[in-house]
């Protein structure tokens, strides 16, 4: 090893280290808007799924994704994005978000829903609203037209009334295998998960043709939720987090687990520094260089980034973190956008109903897992 090859390669590396502005990325192939959403993670078999069931998911699922993408095909917000194509999953029956969503231990169908701007890291969110339509929207509201951030209950009723937003009585929201999830639930002795099997929660991320970032989420919760349980969704830095300087993250999962890990936010935070610091990378990096004098002369810290920019390294981090929810006892699943357009699932269940779409052609929609025997995505890589 050439010691002083080796010093002059750690302190160039580290001097890029300690000045995050430097590493800007200048990533030519970066597509101009990128796309993701969800419909919930879970067990979703192969032999327990229907042609006929799947083609209506990935129907859905499309629907929502044409609705993201024309917005920002468009020119349109990321922020508009996300809300667009939130929408149609709040208004679908297939998903527990809006009209699909799930009942609590009383019989009620509760809402929440949370929204975050990676422009400022503006964020508004509600939990427990029983009459709004769409709390997507109404999340949005308490971003722009409250001092506030996350509003509950009958308050958050009071002020969505001066928003000019749809509402609609119970029966909007009551449908019948949401009820029989919870008769069975309480009939059997049951978790919301035997009953459920899977998280219909639905999300979208999205990154704008002027490089912003949005995420949203939407969701009923878990069936039988009772003394006012609150998940991950409309927990900031839980279910969504935005930050343009990182990344947008949507969740799905069993939200306790979510909460604990902070999952959204820790992705982002992980992306924010490990752009900068990646200790794997660095060590391999620095032990290529450093056995190569020839490669040690040329060598240049600036290429660095483009590594810690890249669609691996958010990867790597949202399935780090993916296994941590795993280590827990939790389970479920992330989309993800970054500044580059690279949009990232990751999930620890056997599907996960999910999209993403790019302003180079890519347009996709799945269920189950990558594997065809239904394994989860997240590998992680310790
Ligand atoms: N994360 C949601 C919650 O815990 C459930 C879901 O993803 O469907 O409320």
């Amino acid at each position: 090893m050439k010691t002083r090859s080796f010093f002059a390669v750690l302190a160039a590396t580290l001097a890029l280290i300690a000045n995050p502005a430097s590493a800007e990325t200048d990533d030519h192939d970066a597509p101009r808007w990128s796309i993701a959403i969800h419909g919930g993670a879970g067990t979703i078999a192969r032999d327990q799924m229907t042609p006929e069931k799947e083609a209506e998911y990935e129907a859905a699922l499309q629907a929502a994704l044409d609705a993201g993408k024309k917005v920002l095909a468009e020119g349109g917000s990321a922020m508009d994005a996300v809300k667009a194509a939130v929408i149609p999953m709040e208004d679908s029956p297939l998903f527990n978000a809006g009209r699909g969503a799930v009942f609590t231990w009383e019989g009620r169908n509760e809402l929440d829903a949370s929204i975050m701007d990676g422009r400022d890291r503006s964020a508004g969110a509600v939990t427990g609203v029983t009459t709004i339509k769409n709390p997507i929207l109404l999340a949005d509201k308490v971003r722009t037209d409250s001092p506030h951030v996350f509003l509950m209950g009958e308050g958050a009723e009071e002020f969505a009334s001066g928003q000019g937003l749809e509402t609609a009585g119970p029966e909007w929201f009551e449908t019948e295998s949401r009820k029989r999830s919870l008769e069975r639930m309480k009939a059997e002795e049951l978790s919301a998960l035997d009953v459920d099997l899977k998280f219909g929660t639905v999300g979208a991320v999205a990154l704008d043709q002027d490089g912003n970032l949005a995420a949203g989420t939407s969701t009923g919760g878990m069936t039988g939720k009772r003394w006012g349980r609150i998940g991950d969704a409309p927990v900031i830095g839980a279910g969504t987090y935005a930050d343009n300087r990182s990344c947008a993250v949507s969740a799905t999962g069993w939200g306790e687990y979510f909460i604990r890990v902070g999952v959204a936010q820790e992705i982002c935070t992980r992306l924010r520094f490990g752009r900068m610091i990646d200790f794997e990378a660095l060590i391999n990096t620095l032990s290529e260089v450093v056995s190569d004098e020839a490669l040690a002369e040329d060598y240049d810290p600036s290429d660095l980034p483009a590594y810690f920019a890249s669609e691996k390294v958010a990867q790597n981090a949202a399935d780090n973190v993916m296994a941590e929810v795993k280590e827990l006892g939790g389970d479920g699943g992330i989309i993800l956008v970054t500044p580059n357009g690279h949009t990232v699932f990751s999930f620890n269940t056997s599907g996960m109903y999910r999209g993403r779409a790019n302003s180079e052609g890519l347009n996709e929609v799945a269920v189950f897992g990558g594997a065809e025997t239904g394994e989860p995505s997240a590998t992680p890589d310790h």
